[in-house]
């Protein structure tokens, strides 16, 4: 989500008449994009802003430094007096506002803050800049109405608005037209878009649509609450020939004690039941999760839970983090804060449980063909890679004007991260 902000507030720049600069420290502007779900992310940050503030003093240059994002919005005004070089604060609601904060900036000599939250944002039609040519991602909605305990988010990305359908099918054929072959939709909780349009629409709905748009051949959406997927969402994946295979269902703990705690508002019971149900819907579904280890009050035998759930679910991939404590989120106040060394060898032993699982996942498909949309030079030196409708990378030896057509590889071997094969006939 954070990366497509970039490239929205990149497309104002652009327009602006901006080009890109071949590095931070040959520009006239930097805007550093915050992301402050984790404390290490705000820390990256803070390290990173100390090495540009340094730059800009020694060099005596006119390097404008905004601060956008996640931790513009938490810190506001405190980031100026925190780092006198900042010049802008601009926070994630209000991106459509940047062009005008430039012109302020500039004319003014003195810092602009926006972080009041434009309340039409998910209105207005912000172009972005995108530069793979392939793949894009599309919002569909902005904020978080969940208020999960350990979670920042609605807090710095507030309440949930839908986009438009109209405006959203328009920015899919627009990008079909460019020759983009997959998007994919955005919201931090897509399966309750619709909240609040004029006209209804529901996710499932607007998949319908989306199967419509001429050039675009693959459709993937993050994230999905497993609360709220639907028997509709379940029918649409399985009918819709355009939807991939794939799905990241964040569960957080297989515990049902801490998934209360974490106003999860679903039990592991069920999330199994929901697991079972898009299986036998379509039974290759890729599935992937959130795990979060060190809940506050996680006992050893909630932990054994969680490793139960992995085991029993047996995830495609799986995104493990350490329980962080968050600025306004209730689990600050919850007992039984972990120390760093628990989650740390919770956090160790989850990874070493999946990649194990992650391994026969990807074993599973030696031998069948995947249709796979070729991306271009694989890292590994002469071979090209591109990602199956389950979103699995996949490498493969092929001449280099395959980019962006969709081919046919055999499997022939697999790691945990990905899968490798011969292209087909
Ligand atoms: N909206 C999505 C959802 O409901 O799963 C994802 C939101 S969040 C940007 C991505 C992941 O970060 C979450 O699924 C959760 O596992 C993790 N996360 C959020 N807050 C966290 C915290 N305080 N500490 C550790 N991990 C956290
Ligand atoms: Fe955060 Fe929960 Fe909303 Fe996801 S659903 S963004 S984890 S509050």
């Amino acid at each position: 989500m954070n990366e497509h902000d970039s490239e929205r507030m990149a497309g104002i720049l652009e327009a602006q008449g901006f080009i890109p600069a071949a590095s931070a420290d040959d520009a006239e502007m930097v805007i550093l994009n915050t992301c402050s779900i984790r404390d290490k992310a705000e820390q990256k940050f803070y390290s990173e802003l100390g090495r540009l503030a340094h730059l800009k003093s020694r060099s005596g240059k006119e390097v404008t430094i905004a601060v956008a994002g996640c931790i513009a919005q938490q810190e506001g005004e405190k980031l100026l007096s925190r780092t006198p070089s900042v010049d802008m604060v601009i926070g994630p609601s209000d991106i459509a506002r940047l062009s005008a904060m430039i012109e302020k900036n500039r004319n003014s000599g003195t810092p602009v803050v926006e972080t009041d939250g434009d309340p039409e944002y998910h209105q207005r039609l912000v172009p972005a800049s995108r530069s793979d040519g392939l793949k894009a991602w599309v919002s569909i909605m902005y904020g978080c109405d969940n208020f999960c305990t350990y979670c920042v988010v609605p807090y710095l990305r507030g309440r949930e608005r839908s986009r438009p359908p109209r405006d959203i099918i328009a920015e899919a054929r627009g990008l079909g037209e460019q020759g983009y072959r997959e998007v994919t939709l955005l919201g931090q909780n897509v399966n309750s878009y619709g909240k609040g349009l004029e006209d209804d629409c529901t996710f499932p709905e607007l998949l319908r649509m989306m199967q419509d748009v001429d050039g675009i051949e693959r459709i993937r959406f993050v994230t999905s609450h497993p609360r709220d997927l639907s028997d509709a969402l379940i029918g649409a994946i399985r009918d819709l020939a355009k939807v991939c295979e794939s799905i990241h269902l964040p569960v957080q703990s297989g515990a049902d004690r801490v998934l209360a705690l974490m106003n999860r508002r679903y039990t592991s019971a069920e999330y199994l039941d929901t697991v079972r149900k898009l299986r036998n819907a379509v039974p290759d579904m890729a599935i992937t999760t959130d795990i979060i280890v060190g809940f506050p009050g996680e006992t050893a035998d909630d932990f054994a839970c969680t490793m139960q759930l992995l085991q029993e679910v047996e995830y495609d991939n799986i995104f493990a983090f350490k329980y962080s404590q968050r600025p306004h989120t209730k689990a600050l106040g919850l007992p039984g804060h972990l120390a760093e060394e628990v989650k740390e060898e919770r956090l160790a032993q989850v990874l070493e449980l999946q990649k194990g699982i992650s391994l026969r996942k990807n074993e599973q498909h030696i031998g069948s063909v995947q249709e796979v949309l070729v991306e271009g030079a694989s890292k590994k030196g002469g071979m090209l890679t591109g990602r199956t409708r389950g979103n699995k990378a996949a490498n493969f030896i092929g001449p280099a004007h395959l980019r962006g057509s969709f081919v046919d590889v055999r499997i022939t071997t697999a790691g945990p991260n990905s899968l490798s094969g011969e292209l087909c006939e």
